[in-house]
C-alpha cells in the first residue's frame, strides 16, 4: 500500500465463504462490475537501479546535514523504544539516495488519461499471469477467503497491479529511502513517520535491515505495504513465525486480505457498476461528497449500462457517482468497496483498474461505455493556466498548483454553468480555450 495521493495506506472487513462462493462472488461482480480503471501513478512502480539523477547531487553540505538530522532522528527513535542496537545495525552505512530525491520532487507535466491507465492496468500480459496466479495459488486463496472474506480475484488484481505478482516489488533499502524521504522534501513527514515504524519492524525481528527492500516510496512486497500498513496489518499466514511480505506471497496475500478486511470490505458486495445517465442529467451531482442509496441514484433516472434496473441489494448500497473522463465518457456508481480499494491506493484510476481487473477474473464485463479519446488531459502548465484564469474572472481555485482538486472542480462548474454545458467540473483543452475567449 503506499502513501497520500497516489500512494497508500491500508484497508478492512469480513465475511464467511462457504462452497459456492466463487460463484457467488462471480455473480456479484459481473453484476455490477462494469470496468475501468488505468494504473495510477505509483510510487511504487518506480524503477529502482535507475542511474542518478544530473540534476541532483548529494552534496558535502547535505551529508553534513543529514549526519545532524540522524543525531536529532535517533534520539527520537530511542526515546519510542528502539534500541540502540538497531538503529545502528539499520543506519549502517546509510546514506541520501539522490534518485529518491529526484523523484520526490518531480511533478510530471503530463498526466496519461484515464482510458490509457486502464489500458496498461488490464493489459493482456496483466490479465494472463493472473489468470495463472489464480490456478497456481487456489488452496492458498481457498484459505485466505475463509479467513478474511475477500474474493480472490481482488486480492489478485491487487497483486498484479501493486507488483505485476511479485515480479516488481522495488529493490531499494526502505531504510535509505525513507531517511532521504524524511531528511528534507514535501514527505518528510511521511518519511520520517514511517522511518520509525520500519525501525519497529526491523526491532521485532521480521527482516534484516538488507533484506528490507522496496519501492523509492518504502513500500514494500509483494502487495507494496508501507511500515505502518505492515505494523497494523501484516500477518504470518504460512507459519513459519515471521510476516514475510517479501518472500511469501501467501504472508503478503494474507496481510492484504486482513487490511482490506479492516477497512471495511464486505464479502459479495460489488465495488462499482458501470451505468448511464438520462437525458439532461444535473453533473453536478457527479462528486465524490454526494452519497445517496443506490435506489435514490435509480429514481433519478440513473440506469445499469447493460439495461434493466439496479438488482435490490444495491439500491441500499450508499454510492457516489463518478464520471472519470467527463460528461462524455461512460459513468459510474462507486459503492463501499470501491471506498475501500481506495484506502489501499487513494486514485480513483486504481480502484477502477482493481475493480475490472477483478472483474475480468471472475469472468464479468469490462466496460461497455466508449471513452472520449480526442480529449488531452491538460498538462501541468496548463492546468496552473486554467487555474489563474479561472480566478481571474471571478470562479476561485483555492490557488494555482496544477492540480484539479474539488476547489478546481467547483471553479469549473461554475462556468459550465455559465456557458450552459453538463457540469461536470472535467478539465478539458476544450474548455481550456473557452475559458482563454472568456478571459
Ligand atoms: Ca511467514
Amino acid at each position: 500500500m503506499r502513501l497520500k495521493p497516489t500512494w497508500c495506506a491500508c484497508l478492512r472487513r469480513r465475511t464467511v465463504l462457504g462452497a459456492g462462493a466463487l460463484t457467488a462472488l462471480s455473480a456479484a461482480l459481473s453484476a455490477a462490475l462494469p470496468v475501468v480503471a488505468a494504473l495510477a501513478p505509483h510510487p511504487a512502480r518506480a524503477q529502482a537501479g535507475q542511474p542518478v539523477a544530473d540534476d541532483i547531487v548529494i552534496t558535502a553540505e547535505m551529508e553534513d546535514r543529514l549526519s545532524a538530522w540522524l543525531t536529532g532522528f535517533r534520539r527520537e527513535a530511542l526515546a519510542q523504544g528502539i534500541s540502540a542496537g538497531t538503529f545502528s545495525r539499520a543506519f549502517r552505512g546509510i546514506t541520501l539516495d539522490a534518485k529518491v530525491l529526484e523523484l520526490n520532487q518531480k511533478q510530471p507535466e503530463f498526466v496519461r488519461p484515464v482510458w490509457a491507465y486502464l489500458e496498461t492496468a488490464l493489459s493482456d500480459k496483466r490479465k494472463a499471469d493472473g489468470t495463472t496466479a489464480l490456478a497456481q495459488n487456489r488452496r492458498l486463496f481457498d484459505q485466505l477467503e475463509r479467513a478474511h472474506g475477500v474474493e480472490r480475484e481482488v486480492l489478485t488484481a491487487i497483486w498484479g497491479l501493486e507488483t505485476s505478482y511479485g515480479a516488481v516489488m522495488g529493490d531499494r533499502r526502505v531504510i535509505r529511502s525513507l531517511t532521504t524521504l524524511g531528511f528534507e522534501g514535501r514527505r518528510a513527514q511521511f518519511g520520517r513517520s514511517q522511518l520509525l515504524a520500519a525501525l519497529t519492524i526491523l526491532q521485532a525481528g521480521d527482516v534484516t535491515p538488507e533484506a528490507m527492500t522496496g519501492s523509492w516510496a518504502g513500500a514494500m512486497g509483494h502487495t507494496q505495504f508501507i511500515p505502518t500498513t505492515y505494523l497494523g496489518y501484516a500477518i504470518d499466514f504460512d507459519g513459519d513465525g515471521r510476516r514475510d511480505v517479501w518472500r511469501s506471497h501467501a504472508d503478503a496475500l494474507a496481510s492484504a486480505a486482513n487490511y482490506l478486511a479492516a477497512s471495511g470490505w464486505t464479502h459479495g458486495e460489488p465495488a462499482i457498476r458501470e451505468v448511464v445517465l438520462p437525458q439532461g442529467f444535473d453533473y453536478a451531482l457527479a462528486d465524490r461528497t454526494v452519497r445517496k442509496p443506490g435506489g435514490d441514484w435509480q429514481a433519478l433516472g440513473v440506469r445499469p449500462a447493460g439495461g434493466g434496473a439496479l438488482p435490490a441489494r444495491e439500491r441500499s448500497l450508499d454510492a457516489y457517482l463518478i464520471v472519470p473522463a467527463g460528461y462524455r465518457g461512460p459513468a459510474f456508481l462507486a459503492y463501499p468497496n470501491f471506498r475501500t480499494i481506495l484506502r489501499y491506493n487513494n486514485a480513483t484510476s486504481y480502484a477502477m483498474a482493481v475493480s475490472y481487473l477483478a472483474a475480468y477474473f471472475a469472468g464479468a464485463p469490462g466496460i461497455q461505455g466508449t471513452w472520449p479519446v480526442d480529449e488531452r488531459p491538460l498538462s501541468l502548465t496548463e492546468a496552473k493556466e486554467m487555474q489563474t484564469r479561472l480566478t481571474a474572472i471571478g470562479f476561485d481555485t483555492g490557488g494555482v498548483d496544477g492540480i484539479i482538486g474539488p476547489k478546481s472542480r467547483r471553479a469549473i462548474r461554475g462556468f459550465q454553468a455559465r456557458l450552459g454545458q453538463p457540469q461536470d467540473g472535467f478539465a478539458t483543452q476544450r474548455l481550456l480555450q473557452k475559458i482563454r475567449e472568456a478571459s
